[in-house]
């Protein structure tokens, strides 16, 4: 290291650099699967969610239901499978809260909010949980699909699933 050039170790001028307040966001911080036949086998799955049934695939061979959805039989490797529905409705079996971390670009506003795992029967899956606050819930609390459609980065119409306490309106109020 007998480097004489000036490295401005600690007198004159400094090179600035600056990080952006703002960034577009990268293809790879999308969590959102890209969802037509083209990109995805299961893309069916997302059809369905489209119009508004939760659905997965059961074998038909072993009867076995699956999620997330596969392409292949993970009991007995059969790929004949179907596409059944799933229950609108569960229990909130497990959840959290996400009160910071996100990536630099995704919307730090949105936080906190709560993740969870839902009991729908058939099968379990994890989910955000919207319009419910961590304080507030219990575990085996009462939980409704709700299905949200997907603003960018992609020219395509996306949806997903997430959950939100049922209304629990009439009668007893909890
Ligand atoms: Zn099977």
């Amino acid at each position: 290291m007998s480097d004489t050039t000036d490295s401005n170790g600690g007198e004159g001028e400094r090179e600035r650099v600056s990080v952006p307040k703002e960034i577009e966001l990268p293809r790879l911080l999308d969590f959102y699967e890209l969802q037509t036949e083209d990109h995805t086998k299961i893309h069916e799955f997302y059809d369905n969610l489209r119009d508004g049934r939760l659905t997965t695939t059961q074998c038909t061979d072993c009867d076995a239901v699956h999620y997330p959805p596969r392409i292949v039989c993970p009991e007995c490797t059969g790929d004949d499978l179907e596409y059944v529905d799933l229950p609108h409705e569960g229990e909130l079996f497990a959840f959290s809260e996400v009160r910071g971390g996100l990536p630099m670009g995704l919307a730090e506003h949105d936080v906190p909010f709560v993740v969870g795992v839902v009991d729908l029967g058939p099968v379990q899956l994890s989910a955000r949980i919207d319009d419910a606050s961590y304080s507030d819930l219990e575990i085996g609390d009462p939980v409704s699909l709700k299905i949200v459609e997907i603003d960018g980065p992609v020219d395509e119409e996306r949806v997903f699933y997430r959950f939100e306490p049922t209304d629990v309106d009439e009668g007893d109020s909890r």
